[in-house]
């Protein structure tokens, strides 16, 4: 199969032949097409499995083909909740490379450094946030962010995120966007606690495994 078969649309096409990318990775292959049809997503994958693309893709082409009548510019469109800086940084710069073509804007907020120069960005208005869970719980407080208007939250590797002591933090967030969401899980291993977890906020999920 190619990204064209899963109806990948032609800027992101373009964009991921820039990237080299030639097939889709069978999670790629199995979680694009569902995304796109607006399902919840239960997804058991590494990194490396190309699971980053697999949820950006989808989320870069819902964002830019529709957007709710009531929308008002810079408001938040999709959350990624992603454990650690380092992949919040990856997932961000994945999502630069895919949106190339496209004119949506996204920002990457990480604790352990001055929120300064993370402010400005969001200040200029973003459709899509990468976030650690700490310093956007941070921002939330201080009135800087938003979460009411997103219409896809993303959990990334929610198995480390609990390990690293942040359930308190991812659950304060879940009771921060709206109900009425389309909601993307991913986890390498899949635990009682994390499988109850996913249990209590996805509606009809699609599973996928590699
Ligand atoms: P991830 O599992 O999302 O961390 O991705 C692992 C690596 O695979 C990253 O360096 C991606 O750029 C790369 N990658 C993801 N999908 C593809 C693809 N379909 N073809 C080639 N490389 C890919």
């Amino acid at each position: 199969k190619t990204f064209k078969d899963l109806k990948v649309s032609a800027p992101i096409l373009d964009a991921l032949e820039k990237e080299g990318y030639q097939n889709p990775t069978p999670i790629q292959e199995q979680a694009i097409p569902e995304v796109l049809k607006g399902k919840d997503l239960l997804g058991c994958a590494q990194t490396g499995t190309g699971k980053t693309a697999a949820f950006s893709i989808p989320i870069l082409q819902l964002l830019n083909n529709f957007r709710p009548k009531d929308h008002k510019r810079g408001t938040i469109r999709s959350l990624i909740l992603t454990p650690t800086r380092e992949l919040a940084i990856q997932i961000n710069e994945s999502i630069e490379s895919y949106g190339l073509n496209l004119k949506l804007k996204h920002a990457v907020v990480f604790g352990g450094v001055n929120q300064f120069s993370q402010v400005q960005q969001i200040r200029q208005g973003v459709d899509i946030l990468v976030a650690t869970p700490g310093r956007l719980l941070d921002l939330v407080s201080q009135k800087l962010v938003w979460l009411d208007k997103i219409e896809i939250l993303v959990l990334d590797e929610a198995d480390r995120m609990l390990d690293m002591g942040f359930i308190h933090d991812v659950k304060r967030v879940l009771s921060l966007v709206p109900q009425k969401r389309q909601t993307l899980f991913f986890s390498a291993t899949m635990p009682k606690q994390i499988q109850a977890l996913a249990d209590s906020i996805l509606s009809n999920p699609v599973k996928v495994e590699v």
